[in-house]
């Protein structure tokens, strides 16, 4: 059996509404989802012992049970009972807990290696019932591309792709806990709750300039009290001609959208000098094909 070699893109909100609180706890969120090009890179070597050994290239990553790539793993090969064990290699670039769901990425793509790797031909449909076992966000990153999550982010529905254009990606130097942020979102009617229905509607009609000008992420307003660095780094971008700049996520990455690659390359640049950043990267959308997973 030959390695398998794959790309597990990170993915930025367009638009992030939570509607309630569940009993059970679990916030019920309307979010629209898009891939970008920034990348983990996985690879999976089948071993004739059965155990699951995982190394990355970020030393305070867990490699055991802890790491979303160990659980995909050992969720293939408990409900197939696969027999050989994997060695699973995680170079990590996506920046780690910034809001952009790197670890339900790799969890993804490593449902969609170990298919491949152990000749399993499972479909979309199957790889989602898995996905939702392991996170919330999991599901999103097997279907990828842009899309609306319903429900708790296992509700999944296709949108057409979002009009192309060049994305940037700037990390501050700080963690911000997601936990943290949900506990400290307090909804009530003073909330600004983004227009995510508006937002669907111009991405119908392939508007960027339109859609962007409805973008809205309602955590911002706990994470931006906390971590005023966000609201520097936001306008900052739109200082540096970004149509629109949003915090991702629970943050604390914030994203510009640029439909010019000359304007968006200086305010990379401007961004790689300043000590606003610490991680920042300049790509683009990721739009999947829907028959071949990269
Ligand atoms: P989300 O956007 O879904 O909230 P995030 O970007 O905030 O995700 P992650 O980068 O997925 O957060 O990581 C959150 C925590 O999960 C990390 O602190 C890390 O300890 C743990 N973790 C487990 N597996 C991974 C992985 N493969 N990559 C990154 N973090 C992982």
């Amino acid at each position: 059996m030959d390695t398998v070699r794959l790309k597990a893109y990170a993915k930025i909100n367009l638009g992030l509404d939570v509607i309630r609180k569940r009993e059970d706890g679990y916030h019920e969120v309307r979010m629209i989802m898009q891939t970008i090009g920034l990348y983990d890179k996985i690879s999976i070597n089948p071993t004739n012992n059965p155990s699951i050994k995982v190394k990355t290239n970020l030393h305070y990553l867990p490699t055991d049970k802890n790491n979303l790539v160990y659980k995909a793993a050992a969720l293939m090969k408990e409900t197939y009972q696969i027999k050989d064990g994997v060695y699973i290699h995680l170079e990590k670039r996506i920046p780690v807990a910034a809001g952009m769901a790197g670890g339900s990425t790799d969890a993804a793509t490593t449902l969609y290696g170990m298919n491949r790797l152990f000749h399993l031909k499972l479909s979309n449909e199957e790889l989602l019932k898995l996905a939702v076992q392991i996170g919330a966000d999991v599901p999103y990153c097997v279907m990828r591309g842009t899309a609306l999550s319903e429900g708790i982010g296992e509700i999944l529905t296709p949108l057409p792709p979002f009009p192309s254009c060049h994305v940037l990606i700037v990390k501050p130097n700080i963690n911000v806990s997601t936990k943290f942020v949900y506990e400290n979102l307090h909804l009530d009617s003073s909330t600004n709750h983004p227009d995510i229905d508006g937002i669907m509607k111009h991405i119908k009609e392939q508007d960027l300039y339109g859609a962007s000008k409805l973008f809205g992420n309602v955590l911002e307003t706990v994470t931006e009290k906390e971590y005023p660095i966000i609201n520097d780094i936001k306008t900052r971008m739109l200082e540096n001609g970004a149509i629109v700049s949003l915090m991702s996520g629970s943050g604390p990455t914030v994203f510009g959208l640029f439909d010019d690659i000359k304007t968006a390359e200086k305010a990379f640049y401007d961004f790689k000098v300043s000590p606003l950043g610490k991680q920042v990267y300049l790509t683009n959308l990721f739009q999947p094909d829907a028959n071949k997973f990269v």
